[in-house]
């Protein structure tokens, strides 16, 4: 049996975790915090997870939720134009509902299931020092312990990291009393160019089903304005002078809204960052990093969470093919380039978005109000970053695509 050590019990440390588990692995989680500490803890993240990872969730049977979470239907976007209007208002389904979570629900959940499968759970914030030791008594250590420090290890990819610094201050904001979309659930996502962006939807939190608000704010712009924010009061106060100043229709909705609880604030910013994959401890043995760790993009796509979860997904394959065989550095490298295939459409969609947008995306955002076949398109490539490869990063293929898209909605009509 196999002996591997995991640092992290987040999104991917655990879900890696479980399904190692699932194959009769000897697995070890370490994590600085305690379930008791996590769920009572401040929230960190907006963790909306789509249908493909949520796929790979329910494979090893982590939904623990079922209908309890509210679905997220759909996604619509909004772009506001001159005189308080919109010059851009659309919206489209998902194929697959996505859903939310809060991670200090689901992260505690997936601690006992981890010692319910014969898993052992260690209680300790791990140094670099502790990895020498794991090393020489595991076949396999992994570091997935997202934004924490021990992530600098791992050396910063150049070539792979276009921002060295942060391009959002992000708040997040957990409320009730949301007046719900008539329509269906959605993500409504709202660009404000040159100011940020916000979006709000659906997902479960500690005291029940709730509204998640997510704040993009460009640095240094208006939307960078949380400093002086010192209590949650203040927090949702704030919350709402964003929507009441740049986004009137999402300010009408939350004229009721109430935090769902002193920890569901949270107000940050960190560089878009990816690393080298596999960091050499001085005794000279190598551990690999997962998700966060690795592939730290900005939430303004909602990918991090899902991100963690294909990782773990595909860094399990890597292992189970390897067998009985070591897992030496060039075994971890290829690990993760594996990932790193699906992986780097979302860093470079991502990192796309934090740019201003191009002519051609405006083209395409437009477009979509009055072709579904282009919303839905849009909307779906959430789930599958990939796809955009084929279409939205590149002017004319975009250009071609939308051609086509007009030719068939006249066609239809
Ligand atoms: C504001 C915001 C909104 C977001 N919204 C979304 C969204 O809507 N959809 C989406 O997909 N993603 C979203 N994300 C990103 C997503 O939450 C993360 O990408 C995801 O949780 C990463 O998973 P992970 O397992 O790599 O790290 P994490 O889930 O962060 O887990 C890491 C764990 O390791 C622990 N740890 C750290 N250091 C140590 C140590 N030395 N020893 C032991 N344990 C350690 C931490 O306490 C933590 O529990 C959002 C992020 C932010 C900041």
């Amino acid at each position: 049996m196999r002996r591997i050590l995991i640092v992290g019990a987040g999104q991917a440390g655990l879900h890696l975790a479980l399904g190692l588990l699932r194959h009769g692995y000897d697995v070890t989680v370490v994590s600085n915090r305690t379930p008791g500490e996590i769920r009572g803890g401040r929230a960190m993240s907006s963790q909306a997870v789509f249908g493909t990872a949520l796929g790979h969730e329910r494979a090893l049977g982590l939904d623990l939720w079922g209908d309890a979470c509210p679905p997220i239907e759909g996604i619509q976007l909004t772009v506001p134009g001159p005189g308080g209007g919109r010059a851009i208002h659309w919206a489209a389904r998902l194929e697959t509902p996505a859903r939310s979570v809060d991670q200090r629900l689901k992260m505690p959940a997936w601690m006992a299931e981890v010692e319910r499968r014969g898993g052992k759970l260690v209680i300790h914030d791990a140094t670099a020092g502790d990895l020498e030791e794991y090393a020489d008594r595991y076949d396999l250590v992994l570091v997935a312990a997202g934004k924490g420090p021990i992530a600098s290890l791992f050396e910063r990819d150049a070539a792979r990291s276009p921002y060295d610094a942060p391009q959002r201050a992000l708040a997040l904001t957990y409320v009730t009393g949301l007046v719900p979309r008539p329509e269906h659930s959605a993500v409504c996502f709202n660009l404000i160019p040159g100011v940020g962006e916000y979006f709000v939807f659906p997902a479960l939190t500690v005291t029940g089903p709730c509204e998640i608000m997510v704040f993009e704010g460009l640095v240094g712009g208006p939307m960078d304005c949380w400093s002086d924010v010192r209590t949650p009061a203040e927090h949702l106060a704030r919350s709402r002078w964003i929507l009441e100043t740049f986004l009137p229709w999402e300010a009408e909705r939350c004229a009721r809204a109430e935090l769902t609880d002193d920890g569901g604030v949270l107000t940050g910013r960190f560089a878009p960052t990816v690393r080298r994959p596999v960091a050499t401890l001085p005794s000279g043995a190598p551990v690999l990093g997962v998700a966060d760790v690795v592939v730290l993009n900005d939430p303004v796509t909602g990918q991090g969470a899902n991100n963690a979860a294909k990782c773990a997904a595909s860094y399990l394959e890597s292992i189970l093919t390897r067998g009985g065989r070591p897992f030496d550095a060039a075994w971890m490298e290829a690990a993760f380039e594996r990932h790193w295939e699906t992986a780097r459409h979302v860093t470079a969609w991502t990192n796309a978005l934090l740019a201003p947008p191009p002519p051609h995306v405006l083209e395409i955002l437009r477009a979509a109000g009055g072709l579904p076949e282009v919303a839905a398109r849009f909307v779906n490539g959430f789930d599958d970053p990939s796809d955009f490869a084929g279409w939205f990063m590149d002017p004319a293929a975009a250009g071609g695509y939308l051609a086509r898209a007009r030719e068939r909605e006249g066609a239809r009509r």
